[in-house]
């Protein structure tokens, strides 16, 4: 099968087919004899769920005693389990399955339906939102009749390093669970190169496909696959020949990444002497690690909203203070650029936390922000109350205008004022940063140089901005470009206005941790990039092999041409 491979490497391993919109059930007959036997079936998946919950609540109890925070996931667990014992979905499908001879899950599914549909009706605003615990404890128990628990299979806690997961989407929040349960690989059907999904497969450092688009109905559970990354390519059931082909790429792919290693304490610099700096992207606190493990300068994007992921309420400033504090205490003096929630898109809260959509053009980031003040102000004090500990700094995502640059200040300077009649210690010279990810900041540019300390380019949305394509979308995946003309004329130029005016400038989207653009990037005067720490190495040894004299006449031409071929080819000849 061919697909977009949008992380690289090889995987061999297993199939596990995930099935995470679990509400998406088949419908099938049941011989009649077999229907004692399929109540049986879901009455065993109940049972099964009501000890997994009851099991939660004691150790969220215990850790109740040690953080608050357990204490209001234990609320939610109660509910859960009231809801189990409900006869709309404990006793009900029963008598479905006997009248129509159906499976559990379908019976199941057609109840809570029912129930949902008169929820849609309910006034009150509360009673309403459990919709989607019925819809949480549903899944739940649909789950349990296919043999798995939890939100992280089973299977994945056995041997999660044999795994690849074939799913038909995943989403950033599905993805980030992996990091303590990291698979082999994952291959999906949708997707596309720089969603969020495929950013933390690279993040993760593990082989990663998307826009299959017929995995799900091609591979069996537990066949044996071989994933590609590099090249975009599956192969189901692989012969000895193809296996031991593979093996041998794995093997060698492994001795390229440790000769690698050696270059974790090079001066980072080109062959005429220009300094480079390369900086690491972060999703949480836990990727200190391979930030170290990188020898990267230090943090240049921090993407906080993944600590408001896979949770049913907001994190408190306390909890967003420690996880500030330990990402700068961590880093020794290096500095963090922390961005402030950048919700929205692909990047989605739980529906309970939030009704509106958050598309790409709508209410994300920093517009959320300004909308929703009391959030923002949350953030904002724990950041501020964290730049105590270390080189902190204030990144803004999706500026577009002079009034959301205004508006963002005034936002902080309240919070500042705030700590400091309450007595609370900051650094009050925090900087203070914007991404340039909408065309319009990138064209009026001059704005956004005369107020804010320093600039990051967020190439990702750029492009999908840029170019009108939706980096989710795979039926648009491959019209997204990075060597487009129109984009590489904005990075140009955002690059050398910033430079002129000696606003500090650096690139955190992922062209930054592509290493075929890290001449290009430097012919544009880029030296500063930030990239995950997975793909560090690989740029400062381009870096390290570049001299910035001698392709500063390439990358000129490359600039000249409109022509998207003679602009691949003139890339291929700098890269040589
Ligand atoms: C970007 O848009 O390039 C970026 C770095 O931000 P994100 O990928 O999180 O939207
Ligand atoms: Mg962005």
């Amino acid at each position: 099968m061919h697909g977009l491979g949008v992380s690289a490497g090889i995987a061999i391993g297993h199939a596990h087919l995930v099935t995470l919109a679990s509400l998406e059930v088949d419908h099938y007959s049941i011989p009649e004899e077999f229907v004692t036997r399929e109540i049986k079936r879901f009455d065993k998946a109940v049972k099964a769920v009501r000890a997994e919950l009851d099991a939660l609540e004691v150790d969220l109890k215990a850790a109740h005693k040690l953080d608050a925070q357990s204490g209001d996931i234990a609320a939610f667990v109660t509910v859960h389990r009231m809801l189990v014992d409900d006869p709309t979905l404990s006793v009900e499908p029963r008598s479905i399955i006997e009248r129509e001879c159906c499976n559990a899950e379908w019976a199941l599914k057609s109840r809570v339906d029912e129930l949902l549909a008169q929820f849609a009706d309910v006034q009150d605003e509360y009673l309403r939102e459990r919709r989607t615990d019925v819809r949480q404890v549903a899944e739940r128990i649909i789950s349990a009749l296919s043999g798995q628990g939890g939100a992280v299979p089973e299977k994945l806690r056995e041997r999660a390093e044999d795994t690849i997961l074939v799913a038909r989407d995943l989403s950033p929040a599905d993805v980030i669970l992996f990091k303590d349960h990291q698979v082999a690989a994952f291959i999906t059907d949708l997707g596309g190169r720089t969603s969020h999904t495929a950013i933390l497969a690279r993040s993760l450092g593990i082989p990663a496909l998307v826009a299959l688009h017929t995995s799900r109905e091609l591979v069996r559970e537990d066949e044996l696959i071989i994933v590609d990354g590099t090249q975009g390519i599956v192969i189901v059931d692989p012969d000895e020949t193809v296996l031991a082909e593979y093996r041998l790429k794995q093997h060698q792919s492994t001795l390229e990444r440790q000769k690698l290693g050696r270059l974790k304490v090079a001066t980072s610099e080109t062959l005429d002497g220009i300094s480079v700096e390369l900086h690491a992207n972060i999703e949480l606190p836990s990727d200190l690690d391979a930030v170290a493990q990188s020898g990267a300068a230090g943090v240049g994007l921090f993407r906080s909203e993944f600590l408001f992921m896979n949770r049913r309420d907001l994190p408190t400033e306390e909890e967003q203070f420690e996880a500030y504090k330990t990402v700068a205490e961590g880093l020794k003096g290096l500095p963090v650029v922390i961005r402030t929630l950048d919700i929205g898109a692909d990047k989605a809260l739980d529906p309970s936390l939030s009704t509106s959509g958050h598309s790409a053009l709508g209410l994300r980031a920093i517009r959320y922000c300004l909308a929703e003040p009391q959030i923002f102000n949350t953030q904002l004090r724990a950041i501020l109350r964290a730049s105590r500990f270390g080189d902190v700094r204030i990144l803004i995502p999706m500026l577009a205008s002079a009034v959301e640059i205004r508006q963002t200040f005034a936002a902080i300077d309240v919070a500042k004022a705030q700590l400091k009649a309450e007595g609370k210690k900051f650094n009050e010279r925090i900087l203070v940063g914007g991404m340039i990810e909408i065309p319009a900041a990138a064209i009026a540019l001059p704005m956004f140089l005369a107020k804010l300390d320093f600039l990051s380019i967020g190439t990702n949305d750029l492009i999908q901005y840029t170019l009108a394509i939706d980096r989710t979308d795979d039926a648009v995946a491959h019209l997204y470009d990075p060597l487009h003309p129109a984009v590489l004329h904005l990075i140009a130029s955002v690059i050398e206005q910033a430079n002129l005016a000696k606003v500090p400038v650096a690139v955190c989207g992922e062209m930054a941790g592509d290493v075929s653009l890290t001449r290009l990037l430097l012919g544009f005067g880029l030296r500063d990039f930030s990239m995950h720490p997975a793909n560090l190495l690989l740029v400062k040894q381009r870096v390290l092999m570049t001299s910035v004299s001698q392709i500063t006449e390439h990358v000129a031409a490359i600039m000249r041409s409109g022509d998207p071929d003679e602009i691949r080819e003139r890339l291929e000849q700098l890269n040589a």
